[in-house]
């Protein structure tokens, strides 16, 4: 990465002093306000956003008993005379963030707290972190967000009869749902999906899942859409879809052109009565935000924290800091995703257009009645409970408000969960309001006057008890595999090199390498050193390979030659091993071919 040549072990040690003394001067320890059962705590001065889409409430009162929402309102509110009142004049008070697609991991925990995220809609099989443990997030005084999870996975094939897919639901609905991961939908299953939905529907489940095409999932039942690409493809004709798989195009935002096609769509989607789109747009377009290099930088400062990285891959913190000047790609010109710095200018202007092409549609899709999902896909799309922040900044950087941005990670969010309820239901997280969670942030600047400002983060609430800021070393052992970031860079292989042989003491000459998954930053090793390599496309490397190299076949350990060709100590045939490297965080080295080099008074004696 461009200039970031400082290695992890040494910053941390370097930073070590000063984040602790960060830590102590913005985040006070020991905050002791806490409501000990029956008492109540009173939050007061604070300007109010309480996520229900009302306007702010200046010098709000906040009153909490336990770990509810007693009252939230302005000066009027009254609370009990021995109540506990903390002062937060000048202060901004916003509803626990709601992040509606994590992966959830349990050494994910402290960091999506530390964050401002108190509730985790997890996209994991309950058994990925226990019964137990799902049922301790609910409570306050952990350091682990409020978790809501699909129970299990649902899975449904094409040989599925009417009564198997009601069976098969009838017993995913005994792990507790609380909403459906839908499996992919496709022409194969399209009647058991149909079947599905209808059964979870009927259950009062909503359905989240992957769209491979928006259209078609959203009238088989789907009724949260994940990512956007599916509604890109809606948009192509079939003769597009099939350029686009072969790699043709540099992305699909391309297709996401504002205008009537795109507005009929979304009113045909909408008027279906699927209403929720997940756009995770950090996940395609981080590197292409306005603020992505000061997202870089907050990145980083996250990851310079010691305890953290105890327990934090390394690898995937190199990664998704990386993210920030790596440009996803569909061609395969470049494979899943190129740097920014090797982009064309023209190319640099089309990554530019997908992402405003992606946001008008997000924009559309709420102007015409749609609703945003906001969940960010972590830990392999971005920082957990960081990346919601930049989600939110891109969500208003493509014309959401800053408060409709909060309301995607908050009450737009937990509908998910709601929406289909019978009879309806009302989240008790992603608002401050009676009867809610008080789960909350505390921030020192005004979120929707810069939707920076949510990363101003003073304190967090869970339950009505302040989560000490920091991390710990002890929190969690880090994940048993390897976490890659998404898309992860693939290893590369090599199906074949020309030249595969070339005679001793030949000039320097170009070999071509023919194989799959190189990157523009692939490298060739001739027996693990590197030399000089041209990127064409991700199916072909050059390489300029030296005549050093060449120079000579296998030294002769016997002195056994008499002939006049060989220079003195030389003898047979001698292989080289040719393999390529693409470099961290992931890639790795591919398998190997021999370049063969031959002799020369063998070559000339006939025998090959
Ligand atoms: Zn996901």
């Amino acid at each position: 990465m461009n200039g970031r040549t400082v290695r992890w072990p040494s910053l941390v040690i370097v930073a070590a002093i000063v984040a602790a003394m960060v830590a102590l001067s913005f985040h006070p320890q020991g905050w002791a306000q806490q409501t000990p059962a029956g008492r109540v705590l009173v939050l007061k001065g604070a300007t109010l956003i309480d996520g229900t889409g009302q306007p702010p409430v200046p010098n709000a009162v906040v009153v909490i008993e336990g770990d509810k929402v007693l009252a939230a309102g302005g000066a009027q509110t009254r609370y009990p005379a021995d109540a506990t009142v903390v002062e937060l004049g000048g202060k901004f008070i916003i509803p626990g963030l709601v992040d509606s697609h994590v992966h959830y991991q349990k050494w994910l925990g402290e960091l999506l707290l530390n964050q401002g995220v108190t509730t985790v809609i997890s996209m994991q099989a309950r058994d990925s972190y226990g019964a137990a443990y799902y049922r301790e997030s609910q409570r306050a005084g952990n350091r682990v967000p409020r978790l809501y999870d699909p129970g299990d996975r649902l899975s449904i094939s094409p040989s599925m009869t009417r009564d198997q897919v009601r069976a098969a639901v009838r017993e995913w609905l005994q792990a507790g749902p609380e909403f459906a991961k839908a499996p992919i939908h496709n022409d194969e299953v399209r009647q058991q999906y149909q079947w599905m939905a209808e059964d979870v529907h009927g259950a009062g489940l909503a359905m989240i899942g992957h769209a491979e095409n928006c259209r078609d999932s959203a009238e088989a039942g789907l009724d949260v859409l994940e990512h956007l690409w599916g509604c890109a493809v809606s948009l192509m004709t079939p003769e597009e879809v099939e350029n686009f798989q072969k790699g043709e195009y540099l992305h699909w935002g391309l297709f996401l052109k504002e205008g009537g096609r795109m507005d009929s769509l979304i009113r045909e989607i909408i008027q279906g009565g699927t209403v929720y789109i997940n756009p995770t747009l950090l996940y395609e377009f981080g590197s292409q935000a306005k603020m992505a290099a000061e997202f870089e930088k907050a990145t980083f400062d996250v990851y310079r924290d010691p305890a953290l990285m105890t327990y934090y891959p390394e690898n995937l913190a190199d990664g998704l800091m990386s993210k920030f000047q790596t440009a996803r790609s569909y061609s395969t010109k470049y494979g899943t995703q190129v740097r920014v710095s090797r982009l064309s200018e023209d190319e640099r202007r089309r990554s530019q257009e997908a992402y405003r092409g992606a946001g008008t549609f997000v924009k559309r899709w709420v102007e015409l009645g749609g609703k945003v999902i906001g969940g960010v896909d972590t830990p392999s799309i971005g920082t957990a409970g960081l990346a919601a922040h930049f989600e939110m900044a891109m969500l208003v950087e493509s014309g959401l408000t800053p408060l409709q941005a909060l309301q995607s990670f908050g009450v737009w969010g937990t509908e998910m969960i709601t929406a289909r309820r019978n009879p309806a239901r009302q989240a008790p997280v992603g608002v401050l309001r009676e009867g809610s969670y008080a789960d909350l942030v505390v921030l020192t600047a005004n979120p929707l006057q810069d939707i920076a400002n949510t990363r101003t983060i003073e304190r967090v609430m869970k339950g009505g008890e302040f989560v000490t800021l920091g991390y710990t070393a002890s929190y969690a052992s880090g994940p048993d595999r390897l976490v890659r970031t998404t898309p992860f860079i693939l290893e590369p292989e090599i199906s074949a090199i020309v030249p595969h042989r070339v005679t001793e003491g030949s000039p320097a000459f170009e070999m071509t390498v023919d194989g799959e998954g190189f990157l523009p930053d692939s490298v060739v090793l001739v027996d693990d050193v590197a030399v000089p390599t041209t990127f064409v496309d991700i199916r072909t490397l050059k390489a300029k390979i030296p005549a050093s190299v060449v120079a000579q076949p296998i030294p002769d350990r016997f002195v056994l030659s008499t002939n006049p060709y060989q220079r003195v100590g030389v003898y047979g045939d001698r292989t080289l091993k040719i393999t390529v490297l693409t470099g961290p965080p992931d890639g790795g080295t591919s398998n190997s071919v021999s370049l063969k080099v031959l002799a020369k008074w063998l070559e000339e004696e006939g025998g090959r």
